[in-house]
């Protein structure tokens, strides 16, 4: 008997911005290999075993040809597989590269879309990712490319619509002077979003010609996005502000929890644990040094 491989995206980090599709998948998984930027509290309520295959950008855990690998051997197994990743499989997610492995091993799989962070994430922050002003959007790796090509700066530097990069932090500076240089006023509204949708969710917007300084001075780092254009004039008007913003909580979990629901209808961050299980728990701590809330 051969398993199913399920390429899920988990959407842009909380709980609830998963698809129901995904949570039906995670539910039925015996095996779920997740990434480093998914929460690992996101999986709390699941019972399937868990493997955090996480990848840093130069340091790969687990290579790509051991992830593949293990996929397969599972689902040949008969294993119900959940490959789940950040975001959108498909938006720089090696989606279609693993499905093509897998089709090539004759592994059954589904690709199951999640909210991309690039569009969930700004509005996360209070910013569309279109307006009057925006009549396209483009969404580009700041990550030099593996077969060491540069962007097209002068391109992407005359596009009127709205630029998301993600995997830019690294390259902020280049990519600020990059669009500067290449044309793009320095006064174009441009802004950072740190870990969107998460408790430890913090945005700042400023102007191209500033957003490096900016960004130092506030100590955001990776895993951001970073916007620019003029739809970041909306972040300080629609910034949403419910009172418990910036808080994380733990509650037992309980299907159709009430709890569950009204906290984070308030702005908590709410992730569950399950009383059946006696490990601890996965839960990251807060870097006391940055000043965020928790
Ligand atoms: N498949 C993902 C993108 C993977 S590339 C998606 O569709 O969202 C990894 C990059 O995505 C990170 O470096 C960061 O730029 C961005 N990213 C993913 N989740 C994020 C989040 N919650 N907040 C901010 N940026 C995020």
């Amino acid at each position: 008997m051969s398993g199913l491989v399920s390429l899920v995206g988990a959407g842009p980090g909380n709980a609830e911005w998963l698809t129901v599709l995904g949570h039906r998948r995670l539910s039925a998984a015996d095996v779920i290999i997740y990434d480093r930027l998914v929460d690992p509290a996101l999986l709390s309520p699941y019972t399937a075993d868990k493997i955090n295959v996480g990848q840093l950008p130069y340091r790969h855990k687990i290579s790509q040809a051991e992830i593949n690998e293990l996929m397969v051997n599972l689902a040949k197994k008969g294993q119900r597989v959940v490959r789940l990743k950040a975001g959108d499989p498909n938006v720089f997610g090696r989606g279609g590269e693993e499905a093509q492995y897998l089709k090539a091993q004759h592994v059954a799989f589904e690709v199951v879309p999640g909210l991309t962070s690039a569009i969930a994430g700004l509005a996360a922050a209070g910013i569309p990712i279109t307006s009057d002003q925006a009549t396209s959007f483009h969404v580009i790796t700041g990550h030099r490319r593996a077969n060491g090509q540069t962007l097209d700066w002068a391109n992407i530097a005359h596009q009127e619509g709205t630029l998301v990069f993600v995997m830019g932090m690294e390259n902020l500076e280049t990519l600020t002077t990059q669009l500067i240089i290449n044309g793009m006023p320095r006064a174009t509204p441009a802004a950072v979003v740190q870990w969107a949708t998460q408790w430890r969710q913090r945005a700042i917007a400023s102007d191209l010609g500033h957003l490096v300084n900016v960004v130092q001075r506030g100590k955001l780092a990776a895993p951001a996005l970073i916007v620019v254009g003029q739809v970041v004039n909306f972040m300080g008007r629609l910034t949403p502000k419910p009172p418990l913003q910036g808080l994380h909580l733990l509650v037992p979990y309980k299907a159709g929890s009430k709890l569950f629901s009204a906290l984070q209808d308030e702005g908590a961050s709410v992730n569950c644990f399950d009383r059946r299980i006696k490990n601890p728990l996965p839960v990251q701590l807060p870097d006391l040094t940055t000043g965020a809330r928790w």
